[in-house]
Formats: C-alpha cells, structure tokens, sequence
C-alpha cells in the first residue's frame, strides 16, 4: 500500500449502496474548467436492492463509442424494480462518461482509456479517479460483474460473451460458468494482447466473478446486438440468483483463442477489402484481407493470411487500414467442454 491508494475519492454517490429500493442518482466527481469554474461530473448510476443477496455490478461504456451496453443498461435502470430482485444490481450504464458523450473510444478530457487505466488514481487524472472509484468502492461490492464491450468504431465482432484463463481454476470455472449463463451466440475463452490495467484484471484480481462482452461494434448497436444484451444480462441475474425465472437458452458457439495466431495484424497501412465475411469459416493460410497502397496505381498488394483454422470472430471496421490496425480476430470452435488446457496466468 501507497500513500496515494490511500487517498480518498474526491468521487460522492449521491446513493446509499446499503438503502432497499431503488435509487437513481450520480456519481460526482468535482471537475473544476473554462465553462464551469466549480462544476463536477455527473456519472448516472442505479443501484437496486432488496434484503440481502448477492450483488450484481453491471457496466456499459467503458468506451464511450460502444453503444449495446449503455442501451440495454439505460433500459435496465428505467425498468428494473426493487420487488424484481433479491439482492442488490449495481448499474453503471456510462463508465467513462466523459468518452461516452462525445462518442469517442477515451475520454476528451485526458484521453484516458478506462480499460487500460486500472487500479486508477484518487489524485490522477479524471479517467484514472472513476477508475480509483470503481476499484476501491463499487467492485468490493460485487459478486458478480459484467462489462458490456462492443467494437467500438473501428472494429466488430459477431456477438460473444468471454472468460478469461485465470490462475485460479476454480474462479475460472465461475467465470466459464457465468459466461456460458450469458449465452451470447459465442461464448470465447478470451486471450488478451494485453492485460496490464484492465477493468476485466481488476475484478479477476479480487476474485470476482466477471464476464465481458463484445456484442457488435462500428460505432453503433443493431436491434439484434441489443437483444443480445438484454436476453444476456437477464440470463447472468437469474444464473446469480438475484432475479427469479427461467433462462432463455438459445445455441452458443465455444471459440477459443490458443495463441497470437488468432490475430491478423496490418504491417502497412491504406485501403483494405475484405475477403471474408465476419463469422466466415477460415482455413490456415486462407486469404481473409488485402492492402492497397493508395500512395499510387498499380502497386503491389499486401494479402492478410488466417494463421489458424477458425472463424472470423471481430475484424476491423473503417475502409482504411493503418499500420498495427488488428485486421481480424479467428477464434477457433471448441466442444462445449473442450477447455482442458491447464491454466496459466495471462
Ligand atoms: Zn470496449
């Protein structure tokens, strides 16, 4: 423990975590600037409670151009009654709110990445203090949380729920558990590029159950995506016992992702075709994309090869490629009990 981590949020909840019934109310952070001297952010939240149950912590805009989350939350916030549940749901529909109004990716503010930016700073900047927030006050609360992640605007998915690899098997097995309980049309066994300062290793890291998504992406949400969300979040409450009902059980494709073989990887920038649809069968080697280099015609091509058998589970959305841009993502189809690869920490 630092000094700093033991700083206090200068974030207030305008809601009492502990009170029956519900409340919709904000999460203050005090942000002082040109056009409002002594002004605060005001981050929306509704927390749900009723008698002693588990608590469920469900969040959407983590990016703030990720839209199924934000919606199928917004409506849960709206709809959801106190007499619905036993327990408590923790609804943070709008993480990094700041990002989510202007529709971009990070924050205008800092350009903070919420999900690269755990465990955050109570003296940081503004991404960083939401984060320090979440991290020492609202994921202690939780049993359960669940992230709703789209592609954002410059990348879509077909729609899944994901786990991760974890140390601790038998967390991992929860988190397969409550991802499969999801029952998005995939279910992935997710391999991160990079771990370091994500929400997802926060909530593992406290032994929480948690459960991601990537539900669509290209900077909006279709109908289909967000009945994804809904159907999924109603599923998770009902797998972790805080609403009553029968899940909605519909087929569920396991991917898994062995290795970084599962990413294509744009090694020079222009105008990108695609030469396969998204959730399109691959074989190793198969052509899924080329590069035009639009400096000129007539020059040579790049052509993007599947470096797995698999699925084309996310691919990048804008028409121009830049260099480093992921191309596409392969999962590879698994039997429903098909993780038996020992664990290892990501
Ligand atoms: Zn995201």
């Amino acid at each position: 423990m630092n000094a700093v981590s033991l700083r206090p949020s200068p974030i207030a909840a305008s809601v009492d975590f502990d009170r029956d019934g519900v409340q919709h109310g904000h999460l203050k952070l005090p942000y002082s600037r040109d056009d409002s001297a002594w002004g605060a952010l005001m981050i929306p939240l509704t927390v749900v409670k009723r008698g002693s149950g588990p608590t469920a912590l469900l969040t959407g805009g983590n990016h703030g151009d990720e839209y199924e989350g934000p919606i199928a939350l917004f409506d849960l916030a709206r709809t959801l009654r106190a007499e619905d549940i036993a327990g408590r749901v923790v609804i943070l529909p709008a993480m990094n709110y700041p990002a989510f109004r202007v529709g971009t990716r990070t924050s205008p503010i800092d350009k903070g990445n919420m999900n690269r930016i755990f465990p955050g700073r109570a003296d940081g900047t503004v991404t960083e203090k939401i984060a320090d927030y979440i991290e020492r006050h609202l994921l202690p609360l939780a049993d359960l949380v669940l992230d709703i992640h789209s592609g954002g605007k410059t990348l879509e998915f077909v729609p899944f729920a994901a786990a991760h690899l974890l140390a601790d098997e038998a967390q991992q097995a929860r988190c397969v558990a409550a991802m499969a309980a999801f029952n998005a049309p995939y279910s992935v066994m997710l391999l991160e590029l990079d771990a370091v300062g994500m929400y997802d290793t926060a909530a593992e890291a406290m032994g929480k159950v948690f459960v991601s998504t990537e539900l669509g992406g290209g900077g909006t949400a279709r109908p289909e995506t967000i009945a994804v969300a809904t159907r999924g979040i109603r599923n998770l409450l009902i797998h972790a016992g805080i609403v009553d009902g029968t899940p909605e059980r519909r087929p569920s494709i396991r991917l898994d992702m062995p290795d970084g073989a599962c990413y294509v990887t744009a090694t020079q920038g222009g105008l990108i075709e695609f030469h396969v649809a998204l959730g399109a069968a691959v074989r190793r080697g198969e052509p899924v994309a080329r590069v035009y280099d639009v400096e000129g015609t007539g020059r040579a091509v790049a052509e993007y090869h599947a470096g797995r058998d698999g699925v084309v589970a996310g691919r990048h959305f804008p028409g121009l490629v830049q260099t480093g841009d992921t191309i596409a993502v392969i999962g590879v189809p698994i039997a429903d009990r098909g993780i038996v690869r020992p664990s290892r920490r990501r």
